[in-house]
């Protein structure tokens, strides 16, 4: 069973582009991707027309295309394959590529200030698809984070990260290597490969999530709720007053 987040698939039928030779530019479907800023799936709209004129002349390999987010308005930037001259259009590969990485996203606003540097650092490495430079951080920051815990800390993100492994029946190899990365702080930090990388990402965003983000939003939510229940007992006589202890 593939770790959620472990490819990054395309969504939708190859779409054809056409370049006429009034430059218009012409999808024969609407395309939709992922939004690397806003993290939306929506359509991508053209935002400027390529020349005809300009790349009959120079017969480019790639042509590169400019649209816009329709959920976000930000812009997006796109390379595909000419593929075909005629007299009165060309043709452009379907699939263009995405010049533009897909950053991993984080609620960063949930970790302390030196916390939050290194994991960002983390994984613009991943986004970089620096694989090794994202390994490295990944042992930097999992220490980082683990020295200003208690000293169990270490044993319970360790307990974590075996029930993720299982849950998502990641082979014994790469857990071994996501293990040995985060964990093994003796050990040399062996080669990554690009699937053991993708393991490794989702993983870590994992254990930061469950020891700072839910934690925040737990203790926000009970915080929440013991207000509101001394807000009632000031401002309210409860006649039924042992069914209303049970409510607070
Ligand atoms: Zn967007």
């Amino acid at each position: 069973m593939p770790v959620p987040g472990y490819t990054l698939k395309r969504k939708g039928p190859a779409v054809a582009i056409y370049v006429n030779k009034n430059n218009g530019f012409e999808l024969t479907e609407p395309m939709t991707r992922e939004c690397p800023h806003c993290g939306k799936h929506a359509q991508l709209l053209a935002a400027a027309n390529v020349s005809f004129d300009v790349l009959v002349q120079t017969r480019p390999k790639h042509v590169g295309l400019l649209f816009r987010c329709a959920a976000c308005n930000e812009p997006r930037f796109l390379r595909a394959i000419l593929r075909a001259i005629t007299s009165d259009r060309i043709e452009l590969a379907p699939n263009p590529a995405e010049v533009e990485r897909i950053r991993e996203r984080f609620q960063y606003g949930y970790l302390p200030d030196t916390i939050e540097q290194l994991v960002r650092e983390t994984l613009d490495c991943y986004s970089l698809g620096a694989h090794n430079a994202f390994a490295t951080m990944c042992r930097r920051a999992t220490r980082a984070a683990l020295r200003t815990m208690d000293a169990t800390a270490k044993q319970r993100w360790h307990d974590t990260l075996i029930d993720i492994l299982r849950a998502c029946e990641v082979d014994a190899v790469t857990a071994n290597t996501v293990e040995t990365v985060l964990f093994a702080d003796g050990d040399e930090l062996p080669l990554i490969t690009p699937d053991e990388a993708a393991v490794l990402v989702e993983t870590l965003k994992d254990l930061f999530y469950q020891s700072y983000v839910r934690t925040a939003k737990v203790r926000a939510a009970m915080k929440m709720r013991r207000f509101f229940a001394v807000e009632g007992s000031a401002s309210v006589t409860p006649i039924d007053t042992e069914g209303w202890r049970e409510l607070a």
